[in-house]
């Protein structure tokens, strides 16, 4: 049995960093290690971007009564990977375009569509028991969490791993474009009035410039072990 569940405490804990650190990836490994839930926020971001364009409102049409009717739906397969869809319609592979990469920060600045996921985020994480990745989990989703990480790398390791998950999924991209959008929408989401990417100084800063993933993975479970042994002999 893992540290996440074999003392019956199931803590929360928050990833935040900037664009291609893969926060994402380490959420889910991190997640399917301690047996607890994993949600990837930006894929909801990204899902209200695909709606915008698919639907023809904008970014400006993008008001509280229009969201009123938008279900996002989150699904789960065994290995932990997560499919999204929109009113019923799988946009997993579509919410990863091009098309919505470019416009997802400024549909991330609508104060609309931050009271509408922000709801549903914290309906999701309660109870414990999840890791969340994003921009503004630890400072304004989930400030309780009991561990913060942020997770960064140099940001042409970033543009770098991208390029290969990019490779992976065939879709073709040069390193150039991907270090001007990397580059550009950390700038939008960190100069944002409403919630920002910020390095709180209460939460872990983790920078994985040369690391592997599995050993982020093995450090950010190790740290999450100590802190639930720690949560459950405070208590
Ligand atoms: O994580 P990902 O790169 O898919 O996120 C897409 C965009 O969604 C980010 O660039 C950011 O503008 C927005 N986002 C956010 N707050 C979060 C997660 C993502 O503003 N918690």
């Amino acid at each position: 049995m893992t540290g996440g569940s074999c003392c019956g405490r199931r803590i929360t804990i928050a990833i935040d960093g900037p664009a291609g650190a893969g926060k994402s990836t380490v959420a889910r490994l991190v997640a399917r290690r301690l047996g607890y839930r994993y949600l990837d926020t930006g894929a909801m971001f990204r899902a209200v971007a695909w709606y915008a364009i698919a639907t023809g409102c904008g970014v400006a049409g993008l008001t509280d009564r229009q969201l009123e009717n938008l279900e996002i739906g989150l699904d789960y397969a065994a290995d932990g990977t997560m499919s999204v869809t929109v009113d019923g319609r799988d946009v997993t592979g579509e919410i990863r375009s091009s098309q919505v990469t470019a416009i997802v920060s400024e549909v991330a600045r609508q104060p609309a569509v931050r009271r509408y996921l922000l709801e549903r985020q914290r309906i999701m994480a309660a109870g414990g028991g999840i890791v969340m990745d994003g921009r503004d989990i630890g400072s304004v989703v989930l400030p309780a969490a009991e561990l913060k990480i942020f997770l960064t790398a140099s940001v042409t390791e970033r543009a770098a791993r991208r390029a290969r998950e990019m490779a992976v999924a065939g879709r073709a991209t040069d390193m150039e474009t991907l270090l001007a959008e990397i580059t550009k929408r950390d700038s939008e989401d960190m100069s944002r009035a409403q919630a920002p990417l910020v390095a709180l100084p209460t939460a872990w800063y983790l920078d994985t410039t040369g690391c592997p993933l599995e050993q982020v993975v093995d450090m950010v479970v190790a740290r999450a072990e100590e802190v639930i042994r720690s949560v459950v002999q405070a208590v």
